[in-house]
């Protein structure tokens, strides 16, 4: 982008590439672009209600620390960029929520370690953005805190359980955010909000310092407005870290030279039953069409393909999700951290301060996974889940022999009403039909906005590719946004 056009757009509009630009070349200062995105959040929070903590006095202490460095010379590519974290994510001193009250008053003593990676680089905390508790959702609606409204459609939501950082920026709330994506929580919200989202494969980004879900599913991955952003930000959040034994000790890739690759030669795979699926919207449909046809004219291989066990991802995933999670939410009993109400004894202090700290998804999933691991049940349905687990998997492992990446919908359908699916399990579910068996195989999965329905609602194309095949998934993204 010309300078000409940037002094059009407001410094809050800018992507990361264009805000680095603008802050070496002396164009505006950190505390300028700083300020630009705390306006507009204090313009726009009380509509849209993607954050739950704005830390706008810590910001600007440290796009003033930023300024220094720039001065200095001392300038790494995040620094003086203003940024919010999900609030599932751990920030050193700072409140840390989850989306649930019972840790309302909670102040995380340490930084996640994908966020001090981000931090040392020197950019600039803006605050922490509502989700789903504890990142059970599809639509932000089981936030303690409220849903989120997306903004292209105050009516509708700005999809889950990343909510809060996708319409932070979607609507230049923040210059980028960091989510988590356990079953589509980075990519559903991005394509509901017409932005970019990684999930990232299962171990190449620490989740150390993360709210755990489900630890054999949670990934930690960037929400930007560009690919090319989102390759900067796999570069700086990837690789192993010491204080989680799941990440993978494979070199991160050189992902900023692969989004300026060619796509020509690659070989495109369309699985089949994403879209013979009823339910799946025309309008959707079409316009994943058309991007298939420009990948077709930039010389890709389109082959159709098939994965069979897709129809089992969502029933395995609402097994064995609730089953890890209700082990990870075991240790919110309000006893050393978060807000304790009175009981009459332990037990009582454990059960009521669940009672109220918990909104319903959470206690469902509790239930759930508490009786799918009970010794009667474990067999019928943990074991068998973990079973369709592989199956899961060697569906994905055999495709990929013969294609380097998956393209599908993200979403069988646009941002939907607020309140529409509420009341509706099932279809609520159902909603990560797309998203959940790239979850389920732990490889990754990329969406990017693919164009807009007649109504004005963004609609999401997913990219899914190998294990660790990031780089691949990136390159074809930045070819077909
Ligand atoms: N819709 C998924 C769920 O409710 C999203 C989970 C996630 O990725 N955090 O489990």
């Amino acid at each position: 982008m010309s300078i000409f056009c940037l002094d059009f757009m407001k410094l809050n509009e800018l992507n990361i590439e264009q805000a680095t630009k603008g802050l070496r070349e002396g164009d505006f200062t950190s505390v300028e672009l700083t300020q630009a995105c705390l306006d507009r959040i204090s313009e726009r929070n009380s509509e849209i209600n993607a954050f739950i903590t704005v830390t706008d006095k810590l910001a600007l202490e440290e796009a003033g620390r930023a300024d220094e460095m720039i001065k200095a010379g001392n300038v790494m590519p995040l620094t003086g960029v203003p940024f919010c974290v999900k609030d599932a994510i751990c920030v050193e001193g700072v409140r840390s929520t989850g989306g649930a009250k019972i840790l309302d008053n909670y102040i995380a003593p340490y930084d996640a370690t994908v966020i001090s990676k981000i931090r040392k680089q020197g950019a600039v905390l803006l605050g922490k953005t509502n989700c789903d508790a504890f990142g059970h959702g599809a639509s932000n609606e089981n936030s303690m805190y409220g849903p989120v409204r997306n903004p292209h459609n105050l009516k509708k939501v700005a999809g889950g359980s990343s909510g809060g950082s996708a319409a932070a920026v979607a609507d230049h709330q923040c210059i980028f955010s960091i989510a988590e994506d356990t079953g589509g929580s980075i990519r559903q919200p991005a394509a509901f909000c017409g932005i970019a989202g990684i999930r990232p494969s299962y171990g190449r980004n620490s989740r150390y310092g993360i709210m755990p879900m489900a630890s054999s599913f949670d990934t930690v991955g960037p929400m930007a407005k560009s690919v090319e952003d989102l390759a900067l930000l796999m570069e700086v959040m990837a690789g192993h870290d010491v204080n989680d034994a799941t990440t993978v000790p494979e070199d991160v890739g050189s992902y900023m030279d692969d989004v300026g690759k060619d796509i020509k030669g690659l070989r495109v795979g369309i699985p089949r039953e994403y879209f013979e699926l009823e339910g799946l919207d025309v309008e959707v449909k079409k316009i994943i069409e058309d991007k298939i046809n420009i990948l077709k004219n930039k010389g890709c291989e389109i082959i159709e393909v098939s994965l069979p066990h897709t129809k089992y991802a969502v029933p395995t995933y609402y097994i064995l999700v609730p089953s890890e999670d209700s082990s990870n939410l075991g240790r919110l009993d309000a006893i050393r951290y978060g807000v304790q109400t009175e009981g009459l004894s332990l037990f009582d202090v454990y059960a009521k301060s669940r009672a109220v700290g918990f909104p319903e998804e959470v206690k469902r999933r509790i239930m759930v996974g508490t009786y799918a691991l009970s010794a009667g049940y474990y067999e019928a349905y943990y074991k068998k889940a973990q079973k369709v687990r592989t199956k899961i998997i060697e569906d994905f492992d055999k495709v990929f022999e013969n294609v380097d990446v998956l393209v599908t919908p993200t979403s069988p359908f646009p941002a939907f009403e607020i309140g529409e699916k509420s009341d509706d399990l099932l279809a609520m579910y159902l909603a990560d039909i797309f998203v959940s068996p790239a979850s389920v195989a732990g490889i990754p999965g990329l969406s990017v906005s693919a164009g807009n329905t007649k109504e004005g609602l963004p609609v999401g194309l997913q990219i899914i590719g190998p294990r660790l095949g990031e780089g691949v998934v990136l390159q074809v993204g930045n070819n077909i946004s």
